[in-house]
């Protein structure tokens, strides 16, 4: 722990700052005030980064390492000062000297290293590993462009590259001695040793040089650091005459220059896979390394080391732990699977089809060589000892290679102990459709681990005048155990709470209301509906239901001017993949909407539409906590869990949800009377689909209503709108509506016009909210954690427990 005095933190701060820049910190630039904040604190951890780091490798603890293609972990300064119980002493340092810590954490840019869910609940679990004082570590890319960064033009996104390294990261340490070499290419030659044994040899092969740039994840208020390691190729030291033509250094370059900006399609792209091969690879040399300096057998590697792929993205870990084990250390192929399926465990994330990871077998085959060969020879094995057991025509549907492609997903389930979906429902669909045949095969495999959130993260450092609410109301201990925010119950009907908890909401929506009067010049009133939907543009995420909620309410008061309803700000955040044309469309549609609603006098500010830009893990802490309606209106069956579900919940916001993915969760804890659920469920989506009886064209014809907002998208209703307007049409009315919107049309606006009930008695709502961050514990990610270590990892604290 680092015990520091706010006199001494000013003395430093100041000498620093001027030993870096020979300037005063009063002119420097809020880049330069931060970036000195962030060394200095830095500075101060390093020593208990050095400890944790010797007192694992005495104790010889099992590690974990959780590879991810994507980590979206957000600014790190607060949290960094919040889990080293810096922040008030530096706030008030600051203070002193003048400047404001809010202001200085602005200008830590905020690397945006994933698209999304996957990703954040990867950093979120960084944060939960090492405050539940578990040994574990991420292993990733240091992309050198991040998601590209949105911008609105005309009412379209525009994709600008986002270059967040321009200057420098105070984090990271680069470690130029732990770096390794990945090869591709070149081919296999077997060849024989003096006793008698083939072993391959890679010959032409061209070797990239893979350099970690290392950063810590410091635990909440309990001294332990892990390290998150992120891969950055190069041209490998000496080799450099081997590259010599520009086009050369470029393709070392592309391995690790940006990140693919689509989070559920994967066309067949090389790059891509190099990617995937690059920091798998590396990471798996790294741990070997690490693993030899013990001394240990090898048949105690699992007892050592556990490695989990978040989804599929990492799935070569398979047949490389295999390679190397096989090919470097001279393991049997028996000994070599027998650890590597006792190391590995698997996350998969969708039920999308089209989201399931398959590649050329050509493209793998000239690219990993010997990894091919492993992979054939794991498929082999595979299919001979399970047809005697299931036949032949299951077995061959569980083939990895199948119909000249590598099935990823297949290889990470043959390849491992543990197959895990991320909330109930979407593991119980993975058993009983998508998976079926594996969990035939292996159905103690099988398991499901809810998502979670950090509180720390999304209420502590996002929240702090619920922060100080609950700490008053409740006391302090919901901090290191969150399911202690269920003492809130016992005031569910103490008016003199509930109140602050409205005027806690209030504050965070006029924060809220002056950065969107800042940046995007509309006037919102605080007072109004905040109704929120931010999470990445998909056809299956509907955004395009909520539009239609839009238009039928502007409808609705163009009608009865006089109708009384509350203020409704309906506000949204959202990237769409470059290449995902329908989803552009669906954003210039929203803008287009927002123009119509906001400027016409008529509205009165009883509907204002806000469409962020360039959404990601600043503007959620920004947005979440003044939020009170939560959007989570997936069709059932498509949303794997979510998790800004629970983001929203835990600040007090009120889901509108379908039954899909973690909502049913959060229904179970919240029950009927405290969110509003709308929607065919899925199995009656699932009988549409079998009995093929959804006509869209029916619903429209027989929905006065309804007929009326679809016909605004073609009609000219919407100014500005061009061609996407009838795509959009068509895609609900010639191509019958994939997602099922105009059958849960009508069943959306009866949820919504409660809403407009319930909030008008201030009480009761607040006394919902109330309710929703009160049974929020249970979708902490420290509790999600507890169970991938216990059930999944067999890994226990080193930290006996945080300390608040
Ligand atoms: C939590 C989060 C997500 C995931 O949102 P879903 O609604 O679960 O898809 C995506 N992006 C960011 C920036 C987040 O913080």
């Amino acid at each position: 722990m680092i015990a520091i005095t706010s006199k001494q933190f000013k003395d430093d701060y100041v000498k620093m700052f001027e030993q870096v820049y020979a300037y005063n910190y009063q002119e420097g630039t809020r880049r330069e005030q931060f970036e000195v904040l962030g060394s200095l604190i830095k500075k101060y951890y390093m020593k208990d980064w050095k400890k944790t780091i010797e007192a694992y490798k005495e104790n010889k603890e099992k590690q974990v390492y959780y590879f991810s293609m994507e980590f979206l972990p957000g600014r790190m300064l607060k949290s960094n000062l919040w889990n080293l119980g810096l922040t008030s002493v530096v706030a008030t340092g600051l203070a002193e000297l003048g400047l404001d810590l809010d202001e200085v954490a602005e200008g830590e840019v905020d690397p945006a290293l994933g698209n999304g869910g996957l990703g954040r609940l990867a950093s979120c679990f960084m944060d939960s590993i090492a405050s539940n004082g578990l040994s574990g570590h991420g292993n990733g890319i240091r992309y050198r462009y991040g998601l590209f960064k949105q911008k609105f033009i005309d009412g379209y996104q525009i994709e600008l590259p986002e270059n967040w390294l321009r200057n420098g990261n105070v984090w990271e340490v680069r470690k130029e001695n732990k770096a390794v070499i990945v090869r591709f290419g070149g081919n296999v030659v077997m060849e024989q040793d003096e006793a008698g044994n083939l072993y391959p040899r890679y010959e032409h092969t061209r070797n990239i040089l893979a350099v970690p740039y290392d950063t810590p994840q410091v635990g909440f208020r309990n001294g332990n650091m892990n390290n998150l390691r992120l891969w950055s190729a190069e041209i490998p030291y000496g080799e450099e005459y081997l590259f010599r033509t520009e086009e050369e250094r470029d393709e070392v370059k592309q391995i690790t220059e940006v990140l693919y900006p689509d989070d559920s399609n994967y066309e067949g792209r090389r790059l891509r896979i190099k990617q995937e091969y690059f920091f798998s690879s590396a990471g798996v040399q790294s741990i070997i390394r690490y693993f030899k300096t013990l001394e240990e057998d090898w048949s105690l590697f699992p007892d050592k080391i556990a490695i989990h792929i978040n989804d599929t993205h990492p799935a070569l870990v398979v047949p490389e732990l295999m390679r190397i084990l096989l090919d470097e250390e001279g393991l049997s192929w028996e000994q070599a699977w027998e650890i590597t399926k006792k190391t590995i465990s698997y996350t998969n994330h969708t039920i999308l089809q089209e989201a399931m990871e398959r590649w050329n077998i050509e493209m793998i085959q000239s690219l990993l060589p010997r990894i091919y060969q492993i992979i054939e020879e794991i498929n082999r094995r595979h299919i001979e000892k399970k047809i005697p057991l299931y036949g032949e025509e299951l077995t061959y549907r569980t083939a990895i290679l199948q119909d000249g492609q590598v099935h990823m997903a297949n290889l990470a389930i043959i390849g491992s102990h543990s197959v895990n979906g991320v909330a109930r429902l979407h593991t119980d669909i993975l058993m009983e459709q998508t998976l079926r045949d594996f969990y035939i095969m292996y159905p103690n495999k099988f398991n499901n681990k809810t998502n979670g959130i950090t509180h720390r993260r999304w209420i502590h450092i996002a929240n702090p005048g619920l922060t100080r609410l609950l700490d008053d109301v409740i006391g302090e201990e919901w901090k290191s155990n969150p399911d202690e925010l269920k003492l809130l119950k016992a005031f569910a009907n103490d008016k003199e709470i509930l109140k602050r908890i409205e005027e806690v909401k209030l504050a965070n929506k006029k924060r809220f209301a002056a950065y969107v009067k800042e940046e995007k010049g509309i006037e919102i009133d605080p007072t109004a509906i905040f109704d929120v939907q931010i999470k990445r543009l998909h056809a299956y995420k509907r955004q395009l239901l909520n539009v239609l909620h839009i238009l039928d309410r502007y409808n609705q008061l163009k009608d009865q001017p006089d109708m009384t309803m509350p203020k409704r700000v309906f506000i949204f955040g959202a990237k769409a993949a470059p290449s995902y044309h329908y989803a552009k469309q669906i954003i210039k549609l929203i803008n287009a909407v927002a123009e119509l609603v906001n400027n016409d006098q008529e509205m009165k500010d009883q509907i204002k539409v806000v469409f962020v830009e360039n959404y990601g893990v600043s503007l959620a802490e920004l947005i979440i906590p003044a939020a009170d309606v939560s959007e989570q209106i997936s069709l059932a069956g498509k949303e794997a869990s979510g998790t800004s579900n629970m983001k929203l919940m835990a600040n007090g916001a009120l889901t509108m949800a379908t039954m899909d993915g973690a909502n049913i969760e959060i229904h179970e804890a919240v029950g009927n009377e405290n969110m509003y659920v709308f929607g065919l469920s899925n199995e009656e989506v699932q009988s549409y689909y079998e009995n093929h009886t959804y006509h869209s064209r029916n619903l429209y014809e027989g929905n006065p209503r309804l007929k009326r907002v679809l016909n605004m998208l073609i009609d000219g209703s919407i100014p500005g709108l061009h061609d996407e307007g009838q795509d959009i049409f068509d895609s609900l009315i010639k191509f019958n509506d994939e997602y099922f919107l105009l059958k849960d049309f009508d069943s959306y606006l009866q949820a919504q016009r409660h809403v407009d009930q319930d909030y008008l008695d201030r009480e009761k709502w607040n006394k919902m909210a109330l309710m929703n961050i009160a049974q929020s514990g249970r979708f902490s990610a420290d509790y999600t954690i507890q169970r991938y270590a216990e059930e999944i990892w067999l890994l226990h604290p080193r930290v006996a427990e945080a300390k608040s």
